[in-house]
C-alpha cells in the first residue's frame, strides 16, 4: 500500500490477519463457501471441479462437505459420494444422471411416494418408460427387464408398507442383465443392511432421518464403489446445482457418533411397542420386518441385523378411517407428522391403496416412528389413544 493506510471501507472487506497454525478440536470446521480462492490464475487454470483433492467452487465441494462425503463412504462401505439438498434430490441426481429419453425405469410399486412422483413426471414430460413391479419380484425382475432398461429402483423395505423385498436376487438378474440396482437404504440408515455386499450398485440415504436424528436438517447422499457411475452422477449433480448448505453439513456430521447407539435403541423400543399392539384386538397385522406376518420378513432375518424405528400397523377392519384418525389424535407422547429417526415418536395416517397400482391390504393403515422416550410410557399412551375408538 505504499505506506498509505487502508481506508475503514477496505478495512471492513479485508483483512491480512491469519490466525495461529496448530488448531485442533474434534469438530470437523464449518466451511461457509461460494468463491473459493486460487493463489493465481494458473492455479485457478489447471483446476478440474472433479478434483476431490482440490477446491474449485463452493457448489463443488468445502473440507467440510468433502469430510461428511468420505465418511458417508466409509460407513456405508462405498468408495464415492455425493451430498444432495435433500433425500428427493437425492434421488432425483440418479434418475437424471442415468436416464435419457426412451429408457425405461422400473420402480417398485412400494416406493417412497415422492420417487413415484418423480418417476411420473419423468414419464410423462421427458420420453422414460417407467414401470412399477410388485416388490415381491425377487429373481421374477429378470422377466421385466428390456434392452432399454436404464435403471431399476429398490427400497428395503418399503417405509410405509414395509415389504422386505429379496434385494440380492434382483442384483443378481440385473448384474446379469447389465442394468444398474439403486437402493433407497434409508430405512436401515446403511447399519442394518450393507448394501454393497448385497450387490447393490447405488446407495441413496435420505440423511434427514437417522444420520441428523435432529428432526431438524434434509440433506440427503448418493453412494457408489463403481468410478464410472459415480462420474455419471457428478455430472448431474454439478449440472442440477444440487449444492449443500455448510451448516447443514455440520448438523448431520454432529450426528454421526451417536447414529448406532440411537438406531438401536429405537430398534429396542420400537419391537417392544410392535409385540403390544400384535396383541391388541383392534389391530389386524403388525408390518415390521422383524415380525413374521410382515412380507419379507425371511430376507430381512437373511440380509438384516436390526429394525431402527420404522413400522406400520393395520387395524382391523371393522374401525372407519374416521375412528382411526381419532386414535392419532388422542396420542399425547406422538407428534402427527411426517419424516422419522428423529428423536420424537411420530404418528401418520396413509391411504395406502391410492398410493398403489395394487394393494391387497385391508383396513387403515397408521405409521409409527418410535423415538426415543420411554417405550412403556409410549405403549402405555397407545393404549389409551386405543380407547377413544370404542
Ligand atoms: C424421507 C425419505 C426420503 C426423502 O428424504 P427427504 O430428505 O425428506 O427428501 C426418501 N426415501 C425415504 C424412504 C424416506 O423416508
Amino acid at each position: 500500500m505504499g505506506g498509505k493506510r487502508k481506508s475503514l471501507q477496505t478495512l471492513l472487506t479485508t483483512t491480512d490477519y491469519r490466525p495461529p497454525e496448530g488448531f485442533a478440536a474434534f469438530p470437523t470446521a464449518i466451511h461457509h463457501a461460494s468463491t473459493v480462492l486460487f493463489k493465481d490464475v494458473a492455479a485457478l487454470r489447471a483446476r478440474n471441479w472433479q478434483d476431490k483433492q482440490a477446491y474449485t467452487y463452493g457448489l463443488h465441494g468445502t473440507p467440510t462437505t468433502f469430510t461428511l462425503e468420505a465418511r458417508l463412504a466409509e460407513i456405508e462401505g462405498g468408495s464415492h459420494c455425493l451430498l444432495a439438498p435433500s433425500g428427493l434430490a437425492a434421488i432425483a441426481m440418479v434418475d437424471f444422471a442415468l436416464l435419457k429419453s426412451s429408457a425405461e425405469l422400473l420402480v417398485p410399486d412400494n416406493v417412497y411416494n415422492p420417487n413415484r412422483e418423480l418417476a411420473h413426471w419423468l414419464g410423462q414430460d421427458f420420453g422414460i418408460t417407467v414401470r412399477f413391479y410388485d416388490p415381491m419380484v425377487g429373481e421374477g425382475i429378470a422377466e421385466l427387464i428390456r434392452p432399454q432398461t436404464a435403471l431399476i429402483w429398490t427400497e428395503a423395505p418399503g417405509s410405509v408398507s414395509m415389504e422386505v423385498p429379496d434385494i440380492p436376487a434382483i442384483c443378481r438378474a440385473a448384474k446379469a442383465a447389465g442394468v444398474p440396482v439403486a437402493l433407497d437404504n434409508t430405512w436401515s440408515a446403511g447399519l442394518a443392511f450393507r448394501a454393497f455386499e448385497h450387490g447393490v450398485d447405488i446407495v441413496m440415504q435420505a440423511l434427514t432421518k437417522y444420520h441428523s436424528g435432529g428432526s431438524d436438517v434434509l440433506m440427503g447422499a448418493v453412494i457408489t464403489r463403481d468410478k464410472a457411475l459415480h462420474r455419471k452422477l457428478e455430472m448431474a449433480h454439478m449440472r442440477l446445482g444440487t449444492g449443500v448448505s455448510a451448516d447443514d453439513t455440520y448438523l448431520v456430521l454432529r450426528g454421526l457418533p451417536t447414529m448406532k447407539l440411537r438406531f438401536d435403541a429405537h430398534d429396542a423400543a420400537a419391537r417392544k411397542v410392535a409385540a403390544w399392539l400384535k396383541a391388541r384386538p383392534e389391530i389386524s397385522r403388525v408390518l415390521h420386518p422383524a415380525f413374521e406376518d410382515c412380507p419379507g420378513h425371511g430376507h430381512w432375518k437373511r440380509d438384516f441385523s436390526g429394525a431402527g424405528g420404522l413400522f406400520s400397523v393395520l387395524f382391523d377392519p371393522r374401525y372407519s378411517e374416521q375412528q382411526t384418525d381419532r386414535f392419532i389424535d388422542s396420542l399425547k407422547l406422538f407428534g402427527i407428522g411426517y419424516s422419522w429417526g428423529g428423536a420424537n415418536s411420530l404418528a401418520v395416517p396413509y391411504r395406502i391403496a391410492q398410493m398403489r397400482s395394487r394393494w391387497d391390504g385391508a383396513g387403515q393403515l397408521v405409521r409409527f416412528n418410535i423415538g426415543l422416550e420411554d417405550a412403556d410410557e409410549l405403549i402405555a399412551d397407545i393404549a389409551q389413544a386405543l380407547d377413544s375408538l370404542a
